[in-house]
């Protein structure tokens, strides 16, 4: 672990504000720690990652295969940001729901569980704010706002979640363009990020809310799109001040592909 932090940091000052994970890195994970403890990411594919902390093992929008979760600890919690087919699938889900795990999710998304998924499911709405365990948790608004997007994720219906992991806060955008309620966040010190065409947003847009919001730490992620609209996190942290810290993972990798 300490071999490839020091690598990632060598790697980090050698890119400037970029660090690009080396090919055998990319493979598995990355650790990244924080004044306030460790948070361990696992970037599964697309939007499905994995947040391992000393409060618990957190799970967000777990789909595909489960042999991608195979070797990973178990969830305490699972995060749902809405219902789209990247981000809720049913047996996905049950596969990795323990029997004391946690389900947190929007309305939209319950609708589209099982019905033994949907009578575990918490829901909590925009701006709402609950709890597991220590760490609090608060539903982001995250919705289209271009003409021609707006039947993606129309507003009100679908969650961002901020996450306080013990003085850590960190934001799971979901997808969303740069609304006002991502622009206004503050204290936030690792933002997961989307940018995708024609779902959410471009770069352009994303490093405009980044630079509105200075989350300490940036990883991009949901950048896969359609017809052109995939969009590249390496020319998007280029967009960045250089204060800011963006980690790239491998979310698209053998087998993981989305979209
Ligand atoms: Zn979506
Ligand atoms: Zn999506």
């Amino acid at each position: 672990m300490l071999s490839r932090r020091n690598f990632l940091q060598t790697t980090a000052a050698a890119a400037g504000s970029i660090t690009v994970l080396p090919y055998v890195a990319m493979a598995h994970e990355h650790v990244m720690s924080f004044a306030n403890g460790a948070i361990k990411v696992t970037p599964i594919s697309h939007a499905s990652v994995v947040l391992e902390t000393a409060m618990g093992v957190i799970y967000a929008d777990p789909v595909g295969d489960p042999a991608l979760y195979a070797g990973l600890p178990p969830a305490d919690l699972v995060l749902i940001t809405h219902h789209h087919g990247d981000h809720l699938n049913n047996e996905t889900l049950a596969a990795v729901l323990g029997d004391k795990t946690t389900l947190i999710s929007n309305k939209g998304a319950q609708d589209k569980m099982s019905a033994d998924l949907a009578a575990r499911a918490q829901v909590i709405a925009n701006t709402e704010t609950t709890s597991f365990g220590d760490i609090g948790i608060e539903a982001i608004a995250a919705y289209n706002t271009t003409e021609g997007r707006l039947k993606f994720h129309p507003q009100g219906r679908d969650n961002g979640y901020v996450l306080n992991i013990g003085g850590t806060r960190v934001y799971l955008s979901a997808d969303t363009e740069d609304v006002p309620e991502m622009r206004a966040l503050k204290d936030i010190d690792v933002a997961f990020l989307c940018m995708n065409l024609p779902f959410t947003m471009d770069i352009k847009a994303a490093a405009s809310a980044v630079a509105a919001f200075k989350p300490k730490v940036v990883i991009p992620y949901h950048y896969r799109g359609k017809e052109g609209g995939t969009q590249d996190p390496i020319a998007f942290a280029a967009m960045l001040d250089s204060a800011i810290q963006v980690e790239q993972g491998d979310w698209y990798g053998k087998g993981k592909g989305m979209i």
